[in-house]
């Protein structure tokens, strides 16, 4: 097969709606957290039903902002699949807890609940399950192995729009933290937004992310008193997201179902075309599971497969056709090894989804050609 096109592995979908959505902050000269930032929480909470979403600069900040909210610190121990991106254990060591890695299935790459129940102890505080790719976890799972009084975070970074048996994701935990860095279905460049249904986590996330002030600089702003400065008495931290972000944000979120919808309709298409690749297994969605395909990662069979993954990977690259692996497995990478010293064997499911995990391209600026290419390219390495 001949090189004739290159498809990427993502590309933000920034349109005209968004470049002229950031017009209006830079001429009010509003540009930091304010109106714009409002409407896109208010718009994020009804169509993810949840009672409170509050932007930051991240998911990673967001999640640090549950932790620090649920009251995470020294000595408590929090639960993470091994398989994740970085951040997701990072910000337990920010918050100067101990990450509890737990094995996830190789079959959908989320935490298998069944392992959860020996990673407690007496420390537990709280559980970070991650719906990987938009793949909801089993969050009925996840309820069930852990105490009442443990915390469940949903790690929801690729999970806009996604919903586990009917519930959206941002709804099912006790908080949740997405993402919109340009990697993901909806961006803002980077960004964030935490999720609850809890009004005093909504509240003490809410001053944590601007220093731990006790009332806002919108609330300033309009505030008759000029001479009212906030009370902190809280150690916070600066987490707020700008307005020219929650403009293009707002114009983003219009868009999302839209998104998931065509990406949906792609994804039962590539299961049907590449069905028949027998070392190539491509991502199962069961009944209960509304997945939002932030990416479409296969898992490349080495029993079967002609060549090791990455040489696979070369070779599709050398055609046009960008891959990556889906993420990677945690314990496995510098820190954590040299820092806790766990072996690559003690997590079989996030070892082997490190080594054989395979994202293809789909996302929302493909064309019919496009995804004919990519089918065919996969099947030019071998049946
Ligand atoms: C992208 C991602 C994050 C980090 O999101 P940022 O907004 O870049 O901080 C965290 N967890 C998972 C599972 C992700 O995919």
């Amino acid at each position: 097969m001949q090189a004739t096109r290159t498809v990427h592995i993502a590309l933000p979908m920034i349109g005209e709606e968004e470049r002229r959505a950031v017009l209006e902050p830079l001429e009010s000269g509003w540009l930091t957290q304010g109106p714009k930032v409002a409407e896109f929480e208010r718009m994020f909470a009804a169509r993810h039903r949840v009672a409170h979403a509050l932007a930051t600069t991240s998911c990673t900040t967001a999640t640090h902002l549950a932790l620090v909210a649920a009251g995470v610190g020294p000595g408590d121990e929090v639960i993470v699949p091994a398989f994740t991106w970085v951040s997701t254990a990072n910000v337990v060591v920010h918050c100067g807890a101990t990450p509890v890695f737990c094995d996830v299935s190789t079959r959908d790459f989320n935490i298998d609940p069944t392992q959860i129940a020996d990673k407690l102890s007496d420390r537990t505080k709280a559980i970070i399950p991650v719906h990987l790719f938009g793949m909801p976890a089993d969050m009925d799972g996840v309820r069930a192995a852990v105490p009442d009084d443990v915390i469940v975070i949903e790690d929801a970074a690729c999970a806009a729009g996604a919903a586990y048996r009917g519930t959206p994701a941002g709804a099912l935990g006790d908080m949740a933290a997405f993402s919109f860095h340009p990697r993901k279905s909806v961006t803002t460049g980077e960004g964030g937004m935490l999720t609850t249904d809890n009004a005093t986590f909504a509240e003490t996330a809410d001053r944590l992310r601007n220093h731990g002030a006790s009332i806002s600089e919108e609330q300033r702003h309009h505030g008759a008193r000029p001479y009212i400065l906030p009370d902190f008495d809280l150690c916070g931290y600066n987490y707020r997201m700008t307005d020219l972000q929650g403009a293009v944000g707002v114009e983003q979120l219009k868009k999302l179902d839209g998104f998931i919808a065509e990406r949906d309709r792609r994804a039962a298409w590539f299961a049907e075309q590449l069905a028949d690749i027998a070392w190539l297994r491509t991502p199962r969605v069961p009944e209960w599971a509304s997945h939002a395909w932030q990416s479409y990662v296969t898992y490349v069979d080495p029993e079967l497969a002609p060549f090791a993954r990455n040489e696979i990977m070369d070779r599709l690259k050398n055609l046009g056709v960008a891959t990556r692996p889906g993420t990677h497995a945690v314990h496995m990478l510098g820190y954590y090894r040299e820092r806790y010293g766990i072996e690559a064997d003690a997590f079989p499911g996030a070892r082997d989804s490190d080594r054989n995990s395979m994202a293809i391209p789909l996302h929302n600026r493909m064309d019919d050609d496009d995804y004919d290419y990519v089918v065919e390219a996969l099947h030019s390495i071998g049946r």
